[in-house]
Formats: structure tokens, sequence, C-alpha cells
């Protein structure tokens, strides 16, 4: 399947630019003009990946990014590329911090920005594997020593998150809105039933521990 991505960028010739670039290596490649309209493709569009820029019309591209990854998955969690301006380090921070998942500077060169793609897109497919556990998220699959377990989409989405962050805490705060979304409004003990699940579909069977509880923080996979 080809992989789709959306270029949110007001400067037309830019966009045109790495549109054409994109599609000739064989990428789906969609366009925005402005914040607004970035954030309801961006939403809505089931994107492999994002290239935003951070100078946008009506809202910029860190309000963007701010409000993307406010989204559950698969929306929220789409790879960003900020595209920032050259010399503009607190963007890079601030870019990175807000959720972006790299950038390049303007003006960058094209061969450098399908090299970060190519990365990205190879990062998201790759099968995360702790402790005979297996999850491939291109398949939404998941695997105990080799034996498929069923789960269901948020058991899904919750697991993934916590081994791509293998080895770092994750407060059921930042769960919450990783996995369910901002604009969930339960409770955050929502976290600890659905981690029961886990255990439960996972750990249980198979006589290990794989998720830790952190004692008034949230939770942590460790191999
Ligand atoms: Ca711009």
């Amino acid at each position: 399947m080809q992989d789709k991505i959306l270029i949110i960028e007001d400067e037309e010739r830019i966009a045109r630019f790495v549109e054409l670039e994109l599609t000739h290596e064989g990428y789906v490649a969609h366009k925005a003009a402005d914040g607004l309209e970035g954030l309801e493709k961006a939403v809505g569009g089931g994107y492999s990946l994002i290239l935003l820029d951070v100078m946008l019309p009506h809202i910029n591209g860190m309000e963007v990014l701010r409000r993307l990854r406010q989204h559950p998955p698969p929306a929220g969690d789409t790879p960003v590329i900020m595209l920032t301006a050259r010399d503009a380090t607190t963007d890079k921070v601030y870019g990175l911090d807000g959720g972006a998942n790299d950038y390049v500077t303007k003006p960058f060169a094209i061969e450098e920005l399908l090299a970060r793609i190519r990365a990205l897109l190879r990062k998201k497919s790759s099968a995360l594997t702790c402790r005979g556990v297996s999850l491939d998220p291109e398949r939404r699959t998941v695997s105990a020593n080799g034996r498929e377990i069923d789960l269901t989409r948020r058991e899904f989405d919750l697991l993934r998150h916590l081994m791509e962050n293998k080895d770092i805490v994750q407060r059921r705060e930042t769960l919450l809105t990783r996995v369910w979304g901002y604009d969930y409004s339960g409770e955050t003990n929502s976290v600890d039933v659905y981690i029961r699940y886990l255990r439960a579909k996972i750990e249980e069977p198979l006589g290990m521990k794989l998720i830790h509880t952190v004692r008034g923080v949230g939770y942590v996979v460790r191999d």
C-alpha cells in the first residue's frame, strides 16, 4: 500500500516542489495551505506522515501539532516532521517537546527530507518486541511467544504506546491523552482498568511481567 503524506505549507512554490518529489518517489501526496485546513486533513485523512511548516496562516504549525497530538491514535500519533526556519532553535525545541518526531531546516535539500521520511516510515512500520511479546503496528497484531493474542483497539493502542516508550515511565494523564484523546471525559482509572485487561491477556497466560506499575505515577514496559 502506498504511504499517504500530507504537506502543510503555505508557500505554494515549496509545497508544489515537495509534492512532485514525493509523487515521483511513489508516495501519495496531499497539500494544505493553512493551519486549519491542515489540521482538519491531518485528523481525518489517514496519513502515514505529515510535513508541517511552522509559520502558517490561521493557526501556526506548533498549534496544529499540539491539537493533533490531543486526538487518539491513529491520527493523534501520526509521525510529524517540522519544517523550521534557519537558526530558529526555539522552533526545534518546542517542536520536539510538542511531539514532533523530527525536523528539517529550511531551505532543505530534498534528498535529506526524503531520507528523514523513509527513516520515520520504517520506524513506524517495524515491529516492537519486548520479553517475547511482538507488536506489529502495520498489521495491528500482537503475539506472545509466537501465539497471536486478540486485543481490542484500545488495548492495542495502549500496549503500543507503552512499547514505543519502553523504559520510560508513562503517567496516567499522558496515557489518557495519547491513547484515549483529549476529549475523553472519563477518569484516569480507565487506564488502570485497561492495564488489568492487558495483564490478563498477556502476562497471566505467559507467567511473566511486562508492564510494571510505578506507584503514584503510572506504568512502564521493561525488558
Ligand atoms: Ca510558512
